[in-house]
């Protein structure tokens, strides 16, 4: 693969974050997380460092989830990159987000369904919302990537059907309205379990429409609050 780590080294010259983040990729790359080369070659373009608050710049190319205020995180790089590889985006692919937080997943995922395709990010804390417009913005994202404030366990209707459907936050079981919105051929990533342990879980829906899904590994995140994930008071229901 020394054409494709050539290919890394070019981009964003001038960057003083890019050693690290070339660093980052290849550690995901050895760990065996993360192995699909269009997912390393988009998480070297994106500049996390840009998605963190100006206090934790210095570690935002380590794997490990950054506080981004109003109680959430940006997720972990290695978690981020299974993810994405899970779900496969294409150039072309219309995308809903769901959990925009910093804006970064949002960022790759740009990145994967460029060119053609189209990044809807639904954040239901407007602070958060507004500072993924404002990352996205500085980072170049804003023409592939809409923010839209709101509950995303109700999917987003208006744009439906997706061709991928990719949820940032713990549900108890996959949202009714997202697999409904999933176009037929789609998939959708997705943590489902208790706010304590999550699995990755990979739904499809076929080209007939049949409904099927298999996991992944366990991670945790943080829960998806609303009317088809977590009540509020999530805490006190476990
Ligand atoms: N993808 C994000 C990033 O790259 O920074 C990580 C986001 S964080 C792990 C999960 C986000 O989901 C939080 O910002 C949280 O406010 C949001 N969230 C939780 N429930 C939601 C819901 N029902 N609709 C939209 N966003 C929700």
């Amino acid at each position: 693969t020394t054409g494709t780590s050539r290919r890394w080294t070019v981009l964003r010259e001038g960057d003083p974050y890019r050693e690290a983040r070339l660093r980052m990729v290849e550690q995901l790359r050895r760990s065996g997380l993360v192995t699909s080369s269009r997912v390393l070659e988009a998480m070297a373009r994106v500049p996390r460092h840009l998605f963190v608050p100006p206090e934790y710049r210095g570690m935002a190319y380590e794997d490990r989830p950054l506080p981004i205020g109003h109680g959430q995180t940006i997720s972990a790089p290695g978690v981020v990159g299974r993810m994405l590889q899970l779900l496969d985006p294409r150039p072309g692919d219309r995308v809903l987000d769901v959990g925009a937080g910093s804006g970064y997943q949002s960022a790759l995922l740009a990145e994967l369904v460029s060119p053609g395709g189209r990044v809807y990010a639904v954040e239901r804390i407007p602070e958060l919302a507004e500072y993924a417009r404002e990352n996205l913005g500085r980072a170049g994202y804003l023409g592939v990537v809409e923010v839209v404030v709101g509950d995303g366990s109700r999917g987003l209707p208006q744009h439906a059907p997706y061709q991928r459907i990719k949820v940032a936050a713990a549900a108890p079981k996959p949202p009714k309205p997202l697999v409904e919105q999933l176009a037929s051929g789609g998939r959708m990533v997705i943590p489902i379990g208790t706010p304590d342990l999550q699995v990755l879980t990979v739904i499809e829906k076929t080209p007939e429409g049949r409904v099927r899904e298999w996991r992944d590994i366990e991670f945790l995140f943080v829960p998806l609050i609303g009317e088809h994930g977590y009540r509020e008071d999530w805490r006190k229901q476990y």
